[in-house]
């Protein structure tokens, strides 16, 4: 079966007996199921497998008996991370949704069973839902390079490279969590009209709205993945928080970078999305006559007809001050992946075009996806035009970059007539003082 294949798991008129999965506004109904890492609040139990459905989290390990004896024994693997089962393949994670889509749906004759295997987000605590052994970050949001390129090349936003290789750096993985709070990264920093840099905590501490795939399959050293494969090496997306330092940045990045401007942490949200679950997002990939097309290994009849996701995402801060008043959090953009130069399967096939081997639970980031308008990007480096144009948020305070105390959320969904609404929960993480 081929994962942008629509099943009896994507019929949006699917109800759970999980009451608030058929809540509209829940990111997790019945037709989404995504896999994470869990434990009950404050216990010292191990991780384990979890599912979201509603606002509760089916405990896989204790649903064994409810569940496939092959899909059980993978998970049984699963020691420090999904990797285990991840990397048998979306054959496996599929045979586990549908299960799990029989068994909650209303009327099923398990309800009972495996009622007692369900454990409230609410008394969870989240863990990284896999080990990532290793995280590469695209660039591939055309707005993002476009609008980031003109602050240094008002004439030549874009690199002469940009429009034919998905552009990419390797980042660090030990720093990627979920629900982070980390402090405000010291880093060298030379100021315009200065001889010497000095160290100094960043102040200009940034975020950037991505998304994430999580690879489930891998491929062997010496081996490429031909696009027509490469979103079977896919398990699943998730938000990304690529927190920048960009005075740091600015400094270490010439020409080699980024480096410790960004390496300090790396946020995602803690469940994974299965390709399965986005089947029916799927968008056409087309490039303009005029544009250069993709080269023939990263070109395919599939990737042109559903190759693009529409997936909806946003990002949110919360200053102290703002949660002291008790006010909601404010949007500071919206955008849509689809907006990105390059495709998922693009920058999979591009990653291992050259032998390099993908693993089991490495995350590739897309890059910062900012929308086509300057009010809807990625990042406060954009937003706030290099730190010029300072932000007024809901409440009267400005922003130009991060403040210790602020907390940025990243939000997604997808939505499309005659489907039910999927979300991706939130990547939220935190900003404290520097060390
Ligand atoms: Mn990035």
């Amino acid at each position: 079966m081929s994962i942008t294949q629509l099943n009896e798991t994507h019929d949006q008129n699917l109800q759970s007996w999980v009451a608030g999965a058929n809540d509209p506004a829940s990111d997790f109904p019945i037709q989404n199921l995504p896999l994470g890492w869990f434990r009950r609040r404050q216990s010292v139990e191990n991780f384990r497998p979890g599912v979201a459905i509603g606002e509760q989290i089916v405990d896989l390990l204790a649903a064994r008996d409810l569940l496939p004896a092959h899909v059980v024994a993978a998970l049984e693997h699963c020691r420090d991370g999904l990797n285990p089962f991840l990397a048998r393949g979306n054959a496996l994670s599929s045979t586990l949704r549908a299960a799990l889509s029989a068994l909650l749906r209303r009327g099923s004759a398990q309800q009972a069973a495996l009622s007692a295997c369900l454990v409230a987000q609410a008394d969870a605590d989240l863990g990284l839902p896999c080990q990532v052994g290793d995280f590469s970050d695209f660039f591939t949001g055309i707005h993002h390079a476009t609008a980031t390129g003109k602050l240094f090349r008002p004439e030549n936003p874009l690199m002469p490279n940009y429009k034919w290789i998905p552009v990419a750096y390797h980042g660090r993985s030990s720093s990627i969590g979920v629900n982070q709070y980390f402090p405000r990264p010291k880093g060298q920093v030379k100021s315009p009209g200065h001889d010497t840099p000095v160290f100094q905590p960043s102040r200009r501490l940034d975020f950037e709205l991505e998304m994430g795939v999580v690879i489930g399959r891998g491929n062997a050293l010496g081996s490429a993945i031909p696009i027509s494969e490469a979103e079977e090496h896919a398990c699943g997306m998730v938000l990304l928080n690529d927190w920048s330092a960009r005075d740091v940045q600015g400094w270490e990045s010439q020409p080699l970078g980024p480096f410790l401007g960004k390496n300090f942490a790396t946020t995602i949200s803690p469940w994974i999305v299965s390709m399965e679950a986005l089947a029916p997002f799927r968008l056409p990939f087309s490039r303009d006559a005029n544009e250069p097309q993709p080269l023939p290994y990263l070109e395919s009849a599939a990737n042109r007809d559903h190759g693009m996701l529409d997936i909806d995402l946003e990002v949110l801060i919360a200053t102290p001050a703002m949660r002291a008043a008790g006010l909601p959090p404010a949007r500071l953009a919206r955008s849509n992946y689809k907006h990105a130069w390059w495709t998922l399967a693009q920058t999979i096939t591009h990653h291992a075009s050259n032998g390099c081997n993908l693993q089991s639970g490495d995350l590739l980031g897309t890059g910062t996806l900012s929308g086509p308008v300057p009010a809807d990007a990625g990042s406060l480096l954009e937003l706030t035009s290099g730190g010029k144009s300072p932000l007024t948020l809901p409440n009267g305070e400005s922003r130009t970059f991060l403040q210790d105390g602020d907390a940025v959320m990243l939000r997604a969904h997808c939505e499309r007539a005659g489907f039910r609404r999927i979300g991706f929960g939130e990547a939220r993480g935190e900003v404290l003082p520097a060390l």
